[in-house]
């Protein structure tokens, strides 16, 4: 019992009865990723970080130097690291971005990549020198995607830079809708469940009095999840979510219920989620995400749950 107890507040997540979902990190930075001990990989490594701020792009040797930190911290794991999140809620200088009048609904993410070819192509060249000088399992992924055309001009751009693992985020509804078409033409999908609310619900993000449509528990987010989670299942690929949503102990055995294989969040997060994940069977999870697909609001899902 005691070694058992160990094991459950160290090690891979699971259910009680053995099925794995990874508990990854959210990271930063090279010093993020040292201190994720517990995780057993990073499921979103944010490249921003060393864009922010800046006048000028970083160029090759310094992006290098910066993705080889990670990796080298987390040697012999996984690591999922994110293209150039920029604009809306990450503007960066370089970019000259100013005058659009919604940034939320502008040229953010991905879309970047068709005015700017040359920032994606040099951070993906800078990414596969880094995976190339340690020994981690890199995943490359795009934020802000919408449509499979959009995935697969990513998927094609990864490969071209001799990059095998390539995916997107689905944070945006007309991409949860088409979770399995994408699934064709990427590897992964990895649910960002900040911007999914925000698009799906139509509420900012960063407008705190809008918190209760934010919530992760709106069974409407949860039926786009769960129709990411099919998706996963009927491909036998991977759906992680790396989201605020993926911190929340008691919403992680019904994200497994859902289909999702993996969970991604702040390092300190991690045990208790662990914990919660050990203590139900895979087919309570299932029966508690088809619950909360039934609730009614946030508060029944949360009380059909607890
Ligand atoms: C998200 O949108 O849920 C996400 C993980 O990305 P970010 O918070 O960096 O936009
Ligand atoms: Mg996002």
């Amino acid at each position: 019992e005691a070694a058992k107890a160990i094991a459950d507040s160290s090690g891979p997540g699971r259910t009680s009865d053995g099925h794995a979902v990874a508990l990854l990190a959210n990271v930063g930075s090279g010093k993020d990723a040292v201190a994720a001990t517990e995780a057993e990989g990073v499921g979103l490594f944010r490249t921003e970080l060393l864009f922010l701020d800046r006048t000028r792009e970083p160029g090759l040797d310094e992006q290098v130097a910066a993705y080889r930190e990670v990796f080298a911290a987390m040697a012999g794991r996984r690591v999922v690291i994110r293209t150039l999140d920029a604009g809306a809620d990450k503007p960066l200088p370089f970019l000259h971005q100013d005058g659009e009048p919604n940034p939320a609904l502008g040229v953010r993410g991905l879309r970047i990549a068709r005015q700017r070819p040359d920032v994606l192509t040099t951070q993906l060249a800078a990414i596969a020198q880094a995976a190339i000088q340690t020994d981690a399992d890199v995943w490359v992924m795009a934020p802000m995607v919408s449509t499979v055309a959009e995935a697969a001009e990513f998927a094609a751009a990864v490969h071209a830079a001799g990059l095998p693992k390539a995916g997107v985020m689905i944070e945006v509804p007309a991409a949860a809708l088409r979770a399995e078409k994408l699934l064709g033409v990427v590897d992964f999908l990895s649910i960002g469940t900040n911007d999914l609310s925000q698009y799906t619900f139509a509420a900012d993000r960063q407008v705190g009095t809008l918190a209760e449509l934010l919530d992760p528990w709106q069974p409407a987010l949860l039926q786009l999840i769960a129709a990411c989670g099919a998706a996963g299942k009927a491909t036998g690929k991977s759906v992680g979510v790396c989201g605020e949503a993926a911190s929340d102990p008691a919403l992680a055995p019904v994200l497994a219920g859902l289909g999702v294989t993996s969970l991604s969040m702040s390092a300190r997060a991690l045990p208790a989620v662990r914990a919660s994940l050990a203590a139900h069977t895979l087919a309570e999870c299932e029966r508690l995400a088809a619950a909360v697909l039934d609730a009614e609001d946030p508060a029944q899902a949360r009380k059909l749950v607890s």
